[in-house]
C-alpha cells in the first residue's frame, strides 16, 4: 500500500546511437540520479558543430545543476543555467567560424521527490507513462507543429512535411532563449522519457507505448526502443533516457513506509 507520504526514488539509464545512416552522433544526453538532473540534447550545424553545440549544452548544464550542490536545483535555476548554456553556445560560435550557426534542441527533466518539471526547447521530446498510457507531456517548437495547432496542418500532413525539419527554437542561434516548462506531480510507478526526433520519427506513441508497457528493466527498455527505432530504418541518430518513479524503501528520515 502506498501512503501519501511514501517518498519517491527515481532510477535512470540511457542510450544514445548513431542509426543506421548518419555517419556522426550528434546527440549527447547526461544525467544525475542523485540531484534529479537529465537531459538530451540533438545538435545541427555543418561539419562537426552539431556535436560541439549538443555536448556544449549537456556540459554546462550538468556542470550548473548537478556539479557542486548539495540538494537537486530549483526550477528557478534550471532556467538560469539554460540561459548560460545559450550563452556558452552562442559565443563559442560568434570567435570560431567554422561553428557558425551552430545550434541544439534540448529536453530536461528535474525531479525532486512527488514533483517533477519537464523543460524544453526545440523538438526534443519529454514523455510521461503513467498506469500504461503514455502521454508527450512537452510541445515540440518546430514549423509543423505550429501548422497543426493553427489547423492549417493535419498531424499526419506534418509527418510527411518536407519542412518537418524546421525548428522555430534552439539553444545558442540567438542571443538569448525561453524554454517551455510543465510542471507536473510524480506518482510511483510513472515513466519518464526523454528523447531526440531520431527516435519519435521512426516510432509512432503507440508503438513507443507498447515498447514502455513491457515493464523491462530501464536499460533494457533502451535497448529496445533504439533496436526498434532502427529497425524501422534507423534515418538518425537516437537517442533515449528513461527515468523511473519508484517507492522508496528508506527515505532516510523514517517516513517512506508510513502505514505499509
Ligand atoms: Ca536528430
Amino acid at each position: 500500500m502506498i501512503s501519501e507520504k511514501t517518498a519517491v526514488a527515481y532510477s535512470a539509464a540511457a542510450e544514445s546511437d548513431l542509426g543506421r545512416k548518419r555517419s556522426s552522433n550528434e546527440d549527447a544526453f547526461g544525467y544525475s540520479v542523485e540531484r534529479g538532473v537529465y537531459v538530451v540534447c540533438d545538435g545541427m550545424g555543418g561539419a562537426a558543430a552539431g556535436e560541439v553545440a549538443s555536448s556544449l549544452a549537456v556540459d554546462e548544464l550538468m556542470r550548473l545543476l548537478a556539479g557542486s550542490a548539495s540538494r537537486g536545483p530549483t526550477r528557478e535555476e534550471a532556467e538560469r543555467a539554460i540561459d548560460a548554456a545559450n550563452q556558452a553556445i552562442f559565443s563559442r560560435a560568434r570567435r570560431n567560424h567554422k561553428l557558425s550557426g551552430m545550434g541544439t534542441t534540448m529536453v530536461l527533466l528535474l525531479t525532486d521527490d512527488r514533483r517533477a518539471w519537464f523543460l524544453n526547447v526545440g523538438d526534443s521530446r519529454g514523455y510521461r507513462l503513467r498506469q500504461d498510457r503514455l502521454e508527450q507531456i512537452t510541445v515540440d517548437h518546430s514549423h509543423v507543429e505550429e501548422q497543426v495547432r493553427a489547423g492549417r496542418m493535419s498531424r499526419a500532413e506534418a509527418e510527411r512535411s518536407p519542412l518537418r525539419n524546421v525548428i522555430t527554437r534552439a539553444l545558442g542561434t540567438q542571443s538569448q532563449v525561453t524554454p517551455d516548462v510543465f510542471e507536473l506531480e510524480t506518482e510511483p510507478g510513472d515513466l519518464f522519457l526523454l528523447c531526440s526526433d531520431g527516435l519519435t520519427r521512426e516510432l509512432s506513441d503507440p508503438l513507443l507505448e507498447s515498447i514502455l508497457r513491457l515493464g523491462l528493466p530501464l536499460d533494457a527498455l533502451c535497448a529496445r526502443l533504439v533496436g526498434a527505432a532502427n529497425q524501422a530504418g534507423g534515418q538518425d541518430n537516437v537517442t533515449c533516457l528513461l527515468v523511473r518513479a519508484g517507492q522508496s524503501i528508506s527515505s532516510g528520515n523514517g517516513k517512506a513506509r508510513r502505514g505499509g
